[in-house]
């Protein structure tokens, strides 16, 4: 997800670009897995670098967080963020290092790399608690069968606390806390 932004930054403020995004062979979680990202791309040339305004999909690989399947989550990034040059276009001067020090960087070859903001806004935008689907039965606590393919013998309501709980209250049994 790299761009060669060297004209952008020559065409002075306000100078655009856009561009489709098709990677299929990105990276798309720390584990380092691979696969599609898509959507599309514009840049802004502002006065101090490129404003980069992306809107991609991408599938992040996790498992399910009740029955532990593998699956492919997808993930919309809304992406925004400004993009300064290390070096002058037009002379090749090194520039002064940023402030800020979290700031993006075009690098030394005037290419401005995705990759780093489409991490952090996978992380932020990753859920907590994936799920395979809505509904997803989890496993069996006792057993551990996955209760999305077959159910299992084991007394459900006695092992469930939330509805063990329900279970001894519709029986008349004091609840134990
Ligand atoms: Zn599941
Ligand atoms: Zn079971």
């Amino acid at each position: 997800m790299r761009f060669h932004v060297a004209q952008l930054l020559k065409d002075g403020i306000g100078a655009t670009r856009s561009y489709e995004v098709h990677e299929p062979d990105a990276v798309v979680a720390d584990d380092g897995s691979r696969g599609l990202v898509e959507g599309t791309l514009s840049l802004l040339r502002t006065k101090s670098g490129i404003l980069a305004k992306a809107a991609l999909r991408l599938h992040y690989p996790d498992v399910c967080s009740r029955c532990l399947t593998p699956i492919k989550v997808p993930l919309e990034l809304q992406i925004e963020e400004e993009y300064q040059p290390t070096v002058d276009v037009l002379t090749g001067t090194p520039g002064p290092p940023p402030e800020d020090p979290s700031v993006l960087l075009i690098d030394e070859h005037h290419v401005l790399d995705l990759t780093e903001a489409v991490r952090q806004y996978r992380v932020l935008a990753a859920p907590m608690q994936p799920l395979c689907r809505p509904d997803c039965a989890g496993l069996c606590p006792v057993c551990g069968q996955n209760l999305n393919e077959s159910p299992c013998a084991c007394p459900r309501d006695e092992y469930d606390p939330q509805w063990s709980a329900l279970a001894k209250l519709a029986r008349g049994e004091p609840r134990d806390n």
